[in-house]
């Protein structure tokens, strides 16, 4: 039998986001539950366990500063920390702040309705619980729908199926095996490795070379853990400002890569290469706007490949011709490296596409590759696919679904007009995965915090965006783009990855300029939306 209850505030996932959300809500008063569709916490980090599965933002860094005390006593034991590690931070972090007793595990929500005459949002979900709320915030993350291709013959393989974002608890031992593993993004360039050393042949099956730079992951240096430790409040601060893409400890060199003379530029790359992993774009300011500073940056990285891989052939194949960092770039432990072992083949798909799977294996250009295991290395529908897939209906039935049929629209990636009260966190239009995500997820969190107290303080019970706001808002991140070569290439950041998919840059660019204006907004009585 179904029955409803009522809460102050319901959460909609419970990864980073959605803890932290709780434990601010909490402190507010309020009576929240959050619904999470997994049996644990953790969000990505409880999903993505593929072998490798790795942070490419210093573990000092991709964690939480709201407590000064969680900061201090938590100790990382890597420069970037393992999946299994960033999960164990993420239960203590429920444990300690007792936040497992409002959360509702193996519930995913499947309905959203606003009822504009009890100012009330309905949610249903997949067990018999529904529940009734003023505030629903969505902390769905935006890497957490995984995209399966549209292969032929998918359902015929009789051999083990496996995607990287679905990965299993137990773990997969692929020793003596033949493995096939379909992409070469972030997740199949840090588990090729892993899966190579078990593996009896692997086949990488690549339609897009990609632009990977060595993590250089090592041992926490305790005498740097101390350092930042002395002064982590103000690390933080200092970061957080500093940051003009990511929030890493090392900041942008604002110079351009075409000023530079060919000498000093093979040093400032050959700099940044040894700080490894998404630091090589640090090395100058304009690599990401300039077509001839990122080719020069490109060039490098495919100079650093050919030196790798020892058979001109394969290195050519594995050379990248796109513009480096409009897709995410990589951060590698010997990914390219693998392809010298005699075992591991790399497939080519660029001229031809994989034409079926079979029950043995796959066939591609007349050959088949008969496997013992198939993994999914594919990716995710990005930023929109959690929403989408929930039944979101606003103020006037209208589902988020068709208001965005043509794109994300937000306000300040927070709230879509005519769905008053419900936000989004690190939502399109939001900086979200151009940033540390726990910066932009505390950022996020504080701000709908400091709302709903404002809001309750004040005795008023809606807050939505206006749809004046939002068009302006929506304009403004799609200027901030075209200024950028982020739009010079099919990556996830515009939904290129999913057939169908609308072709909208979806991330706001500029992480202090954003904060700026969300405090702005709310030192100026919410401008932008309607309280009531
Ligand atoms: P991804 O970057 O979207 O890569 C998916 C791969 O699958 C691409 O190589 C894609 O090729 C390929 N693919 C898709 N459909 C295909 C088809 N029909 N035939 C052949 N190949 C196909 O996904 P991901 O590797 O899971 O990474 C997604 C994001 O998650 C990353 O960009 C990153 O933000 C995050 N992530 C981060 C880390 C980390 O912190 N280190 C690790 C993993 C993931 P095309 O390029 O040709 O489309």
């Amino acid at each position: 039998m179904t029955q409803t209850q009522r809460v102050d505030a319901v959460v909609v996932g419970a990864g980073f986001a959605g803890l932290y959300m709780l434990h601010r809500l909490r402190g507010l008063g309020l009576s929240v539950r959050v619904l999470e569709a997994g049996s644990d916490v953790g969000g990505t980090w409880f999903w993505n366990r593929y072998p490798g599965a790795r942070c490419d933002v210093e573990s000092l860094e991709y964690s939480y500063q709201f407590d000064e005390d969680l900061q201090q006593e938590w100790s990382w034991t890597e420069r970037y920390a393992s999946q299994p590690e960033i999960l164990d931070y993420i239960r203590h972090v429920a444990e300690r702040f007792d936040l497992r007793r409002d959360i509702r595990f193996d519930t995913r929500v499947t309905a959203a309705h606003f009822d504009a005459t009890t100012v009330e949002w309905h949610i249903q979900t997949d067990s018999s619980a529904e529940f009734s709320t003023r505030w629903c915030i969505m902390a769905t993350g935006c890497l957490s729908v995984p995209t399966w291709p549209a292969l032929e013959g998918a359902d015929s393989f009789t051999g083990s199926t496996f995607h990287t974002g679905r990965w299993p608890h137990e773990g997969v031992d692929f020793s003596g095996q033949r493995v096939g593993v379909i992409g070469t993004g972030s997740s199949a360039i840090q588990s090729i490795p892993i899966i190579a050393g078990q593996a009896r042949e692997l086949y990488v099956f690549q339609r897009t070379p990609n632009f990977s730079v060595p993590a250089r992951n090592e041992p926490m240096d305790p005498e740097l853990e101390a350092r930042i430790k002395a002064g982590y409040a103000d690390f933080r601060a200092r970061n957080g400002q500093m940051q003009s893409a990511f929030g890493v400890r090392h900041p942008r060199c604002e110079g351009s890569a075409l000023e530079a003379s060919e000498a000093e530029r093979q040093r400032q790359f050959e700099h940044h290469w040894q700080l490894g992993g998404l630091l090589f774009l640090r090395a100058y300011g304009d690599l990401l706007v300039n077509t001839e500073a990122n080719e020069l940056a490109q060039a490098f990285i495919r100079d650093k490949i050919r030196s790798v891989v020892e058979d001109p052939e394969v290195a050519e194949k594995l050379l990248p011709d796109s513009v480096v960092g409009c897709k995410r770039l990589c951060a590698d432990s010997g990914y390219f490296e693998t392809f010298n072992q005699p075992h591991v083949t790399l497939v080519d798909l660029r001229r031809e596409p994989i034409e079926r799977i079979t029950p043995a294996g796959i066939r591609h250009a007349g050959s088949e590759y008969e496997l013992d295991s198939l993994v999914f290395a594919t990716g995710f529908d990005a930023m929109t696919g959690a929403l989408a897939r929930i039944d979101i209906r606003g103020r006037d039935g209208t589902t988020l679904r068709e208001r965005w049929e043509d794109g994300p629209r937000t306000y300040l990636g927070l709230q879509v007009a005519g769905f008053p009260n419900l936000f989004t966190i690190t939502g399109p239009g939001s900086p979200s995965v151009l940033t540390n995500m726990l910066y932009s997820i505390e950022q996020h969190v504080d701000w709908i915090a400091g709302c709903v107290a404002d809001l309750s303080a004040r005795g008023l019970t809606t807050i939505e965006a206006t749809g004046k706001a939002e068009a302006d808002w929506v304009a403004h991140v799609n200027a901030m783009a075209s200024h950028t070569l982020f739009t010079h290439c099919n990556s996830w950041y515009l939904g290129a990855n999913v057939p169908g998919k609308p072709r909208v840059f979806m991330p706001y660019l500029g992480f202090p300029e954003y904060v700026a204006r969300c405090n702005e907004v709310r030192a100026r009585n919410y401008e932008g939306f309607v309280l009531s």
